[in-house]
């Protein structure tokens, strides 16, 4: 059984999941938020606010947004002591209750994502290349969905969006995690850092439960603009299919230098033989004309 989500039921839906309001350190309100991606062509949203003593640990209401079209996840950042480099952690939580108590002074990231994925959250790791964390960081969380791969934010701020390196090596250890793309707007005046990267998530209803569900599964792909249609197995698992929207290249990456790449204008689908991924994993990256990328999740070949 494979977690590629092209052939389940429903439709995938447009969100961005991480992102402020000034209940922490975003510049706008939460309608503001809010309003800036409905109006923007997404289907739901995820706010999460940091879960921070000095913003007097908000876990953003967003319920009032709800409406037959739009949807939004409860979430926050949560944050405590702290990663080998002595950063604290930043460790997003989807599909929290409102009541999710604040932590304990001796927990740390690991214990914190525990006691969010215990109350039912979707855990991603994010922005790692932004703050310096190690594959042994990653490891230390055992409670995780996901890594955040591409932060439109962190590559505005600092040009650390980027965190395909250390997923990469993290998944060649064998750690089944997916990988997702967002915004982790703050609305900031300086500088743009909304509606760059963003999460399709196929479900059969536009519904927090629904997508809570799909997240956690894995049913979901990430893109800056490009589509993907379809990405399937053969039937024994000796060829990939890829179908999407008109793209420069598109590409089959693999643990340590293993990859497969078609280049071309326009190109809306490729054939890759697999043989060089059998009993690993590998990920599929597609490049629009304008350089803007959409990725897949790991695709496991054992
Ligand atoms: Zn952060
Ligand atoms: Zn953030």
């Amino acid at each position: 059984m494979h977690n590629l989500p092209f052939d389940k039921p429903g439709r995938f839906l447009r969100g961005n999941i991480h992102m402020h309001t000034d209940a922490s350190d975003g510049e706008v309100s939460l309608d503001q938020a809010i309003t800036a991606y409905r109006m923007n062509n997404y289907d739901f949203v995820a706010v999460t606010d940091h879960f921070l003593r000095e913003y007097g640990y908000p876990i953003t209401d967003t319920r009032c947004h709800r409406s037959e079209d739009f949807t939004t996840l409860i979430g926050a950042e949560l944050h405590a002591p702290s990663l080998e480099n002595g950063e604290p952690w930043h460790l997003l939580a989807l599909g929290l209750p409102l009541d999710f108590p604040r932590p304990n002074p001796e927990d740390d990231g690991p214990e914190l994502a525990r006691k969010a994925w215990e109350a039912g959250a979707f855990i991603g790791i994010a922005h790692p290349a932004w703050y310096g964390m190690t594959t042994e960081d990653i490891e230390r969380v055992r409670h995780a969905h996901a890594i955040e791969v591409f932060n439109h934010g962190c590559a505005a701020d600092s040009d650390r969006g980027e965190s395909w390196h250390i997923a990469d090596l993290v998944l060649a250890g064998g750690r089944r995690l997916s990988t997702f793309g967002a915004d982790d707007a703050h609305f900031r005046e300086a500088y743009p850092d909304t509606h760059g990267t963003w999460t399709m998530v196929k479900t059969e209803e536009n519904e927090p439960d629904a997508l809570l569900e799909a997240l956690k599964q894995g049913h979901f792909y990430s893109s800056q603009g490009p589509l993907f249609h379809d990405i399937a197995l053969n039937s024994d698992r000796s060829e990939l299919v890829v179908r999407c929207s008109p793209v420069n290249a598109i590409k089959v990456i693999g643990p340590g230098a293993r990859f497969e790449s078609a280049h071309g204008a326009a190109m809306t689908g490729y054939r890759f033989p697999l043989h060089q991924f059998q009993e690993d994993y590998c990920r599929v990256t597609i490049v629009d004309d304008a350089g803007r990328r959409a990725w897949s999740n790991p695709i496991w070949l054992d």
